[in-house]
């Protein structure tokens, strides 16, 4: 194949994919709402998982997005330095979202910010926003796509805490933003948490966060006995779906952290809501894909 005509193929099917993303849920936030559903004991909580289950239902029989709002388009790359189309990836992208905005459709949500004018077409300055990480050797890409909602980015924070106020500190932020925003984003909620050095790092990981599957766990057991007590904690207030009460509030709850400066605790909160839009390719190197996300996707 041409270089034109493998451009032309990847970015058909990141447009299809980016679209299907908008439509179903991946495989893991399906059943963890499913097995929450199965748990909850309040009349009203079930009632509403059981209108999310039906709402799901409909996208999928009617072929329409499965919330109208279609979020902010995000890529999440880790790109071999040997992927045959590294050079091409970010044009590739572009068009792929603004195919993907027409064939899905998709709502019109990227706003010029200072010219406040929506551009109609979810591309703007930086948009779609690109996320990159080169691996060394490999000549595959691994893209996550994300639809960053209104809802669900808006409980969204970093801040950077004094060494003394230690774990402990970093659970009472968690807990302040959950109890004080959380309700925004329709729960139950994944809780993303970045734990670093500075604001930007710890944001960039706690996004990082909630593009991890719901039940996976840190590979440190501190960490991940961390999220297992924020998860338990979170549930006790009992939040419930779409904020109406209940026994759960959130998905999970996952970590992700590096070595920090000493003298500092960066902390970062981003929350995915129940229709936890994000999907994950592999692209190969001769351009054939694996959908890692969804089970049994045709494109
Ligand atoms: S928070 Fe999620 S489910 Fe709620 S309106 Fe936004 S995108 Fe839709």
């Amino acid at each position: 194949m041409d270089k034109e005509s493998a451009v032309q193929s990847l970015t058909d099917v990141m447009a299809k994919f980016t679209a299907y993303i908008g439509k179903r849920l991946p495989t893991d936030v399906k059943a963890k709402t499913a097995k929450l559903r199965a748990a909850e004991t309040n009349p009203l909580a079930i009632a509403i998982y059981d209108s999310m289950a039906e709402n799901q239902d409909a996208a999928d029989k009617l072929d329409r997005p499965s919330c109208q709002d279609t979020g902010v388009i995000q890529y999440f790359i880790a790109a071999g330095a040997k992927f045959p189309l590294l050079g091409e990836l970010e044009e590739i992208l572009l068009n792929a979202t603004l195919e993907a905005t027409k064939k899905g459709p998709l709502r019109h949500n990227a706003v010029e910010t200072f010219d406040e004018k929506n551009t109609g077409t979810n591309t703007g300055s930086k948009i779609p926003w690109l996320d990159w990480e080169i691996v060394p050797d490999a000549d595959y890409a691994l893209i996550d796509v994300y639809m960053a909602g209104g809802g669900c980015t808006l409980p969204g924070s970093a801040k950077v805490l004094m060494p003394g106020q230690g774990y402990e500190g970093v659970t009472e932020f968690v807990f302040d933003v959950i109890t004080s925003r959380g309700v925004n984003a329709c729960p139950p909620l994944l809780v993303g948490v970045g734990v670093s050095t500075s604001v930007e790092t710890a944001a960039r990981l706690s996004k990082r966060a909630i593009l991890r599957p719901v039940d996976s766990q840190h590979p440190n057991e501190n960490a991940a006995l961390m999220e297992k007590l924020l998860e338990e904690g979170l549930n006790e207030i009992g939040i419930g779906p779409q904020g109406l009460t209940g026994n759960s509030s959130v998905m999970g709850v996952n970590i992700e952290s590096s070595a920090r400066h000493p003298s500092t605790i960066g902390v970062a909160v981003s929350t995915g809501c129940w229709a936890h839009r994000r999907g994950k390719i592999r692209i190969n190197a001769d351009l054939s894909y694996d959908i890692l996300s969804h089970e049994g996707v045709v494109l």
